[in-house]
């Protein structure tokens, strides 16, 4: 038997609570992983409270994210004793998931815990810290280099705008973040922010153009905040979209795109290609300061996933948590 936590939607209702589950209710898979730490991302949040579509299958052990030991392999490509790291592949949305103290998964979604970083490192990181990397490599990609001017961060002091934040001031970039709590400024001045601007500023409805700024942005947030966004990058900028968390709709019209040659990068962490994955993690061994990252990052254990859940959808947590399930 292991800890686990279990979402279940019945007559009763939807509820997510802790479990002891045995080893024959694990899904299929080629890999058993002993779980050491999981974390928890705004999608575990809303799989877990149930204000968003994201569980497909009941029951389900939520956890996008976790970090462990194979306990069991027939996959060529792990033995006993490996340390490996998930994220996504749609674990813990339709395959039982990493906030359990284990996981059978199929061989070809893990990548092994890059030497650099601790369990705890790794999932200090998480999908939203590899995401940020995959949106700083996306800006990379479409020439954005540091010597072109601001780059915007949206949803600052959360997850993915706090790694993000302190990836691109680490290579370079002069970096502004957008933030709905201003008693973050401090710490978002921390991780490498040279300014800090307040989020009221981009969430109302605004014009199609508007004087231009950003050379390239993150964005997390979607809806009115992306448009703006788009609305005041500069000509031939770049904004990499990754998030929804004020909505997913996209208010915006074309006019950053045909008038001033705006490109729009869509990223998605959960289906990215392993070498890309590779590649991310990769980089954030070299491109993440883990002084800054020890900042970022908070501690909970598996008790307490279920109410900090809420908070985090509420807008009250600050960077990472990482979920210690044993
Ligand atoms: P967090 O909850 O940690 O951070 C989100 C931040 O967005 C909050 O801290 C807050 O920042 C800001 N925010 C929250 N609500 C609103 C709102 N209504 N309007 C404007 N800003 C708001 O989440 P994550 O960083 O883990 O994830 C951020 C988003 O990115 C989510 O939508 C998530 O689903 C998405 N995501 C997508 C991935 C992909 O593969 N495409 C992978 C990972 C995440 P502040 O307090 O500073 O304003």
């Amino acid at each position: 038997m292991f800890k686990g936590i279990l979402i279940e939607k019945d007559h009763s209702g939807y509820r997510a609570t802790v479990q002891e589950l045995a080893d024959e209710q694990l899904p299929e898979g080629d890999v058993t992983v002993r779980v050491s730490h999981s974390t928890l991302n705004y999608k575990d949040a809303l799989a877990i409270t149930g204000r968003g579509p994201v569980v497909r299958k009941f029951p389900l052990v939520p956890g996008i994210d976790l970090v462990g030991t194979v306990e069991e392999s027939s996959h060529p490509g792990y033995k006993v004793g490996d340390k490996v790291v998930l994220n996504g592949w749609g674990v813990g949305e339709s395959h039982w998931g990493g906030l359990a103290q284990k996981a059978r998964l199929k061989g070809e979604w893990l990548v092994p815990l890059p030497e650099a970083f601790s369990p705890q490192q790794a999932m200090a990181i998480g999908t939203a810290g590899y995401t940020a990397m995959l949106c700083v490599m996306a800006l990379e990609h479409h020439g954005v280099t540091p010597d072109k001017g601001e780059i915007l961060v949206t949803g600052a002091a959360g997850g993915v705008g706090s790694v993000a934040i302190a990836v691109l001031s680490k290579l370079g970039y002069t970096v502004v973040g957008v933030t709905g709590r201003p008693e973050e400024r401090e710490f978002l001045m921390g991780l490498g922010a040279s300014d800090v601007l307040e989020r009221s500023a981009f969430s109302a409805a605004g014009k199609p153009l508007g004087r231009e700024r950003w050379a390239g942005a993150v964005d997390v947030v979607g809806s009115h905040t992306l448009a703006n966004v788009c609305a005041t990058t500069r000509y031939g900028g770049v904004v990499t979209a990754c998030g929804l968390a004020g909505g997913m709709d996209f208010p915006g019209s074309v006019a950053p795109f045909i008038l001033r040659g705006v490109t729009l990068a869509g990223i998605d962490s959960v289906m990215a290609p392993r070498e890309l994955r590779l590649q991310a993690w990769q980089r954030l061994t070299t491109d993440l300061d883990l002084d800054k990252l020890s900042h970022i990052a908070q501690a909970i254990g598996l008790n307490d996933v279920v109410d900090m859940a809420s908070q985090l959808l509420d807008g009250q947590v600050r960077g990472r948590v990482i979920v210690d399930v044993n």
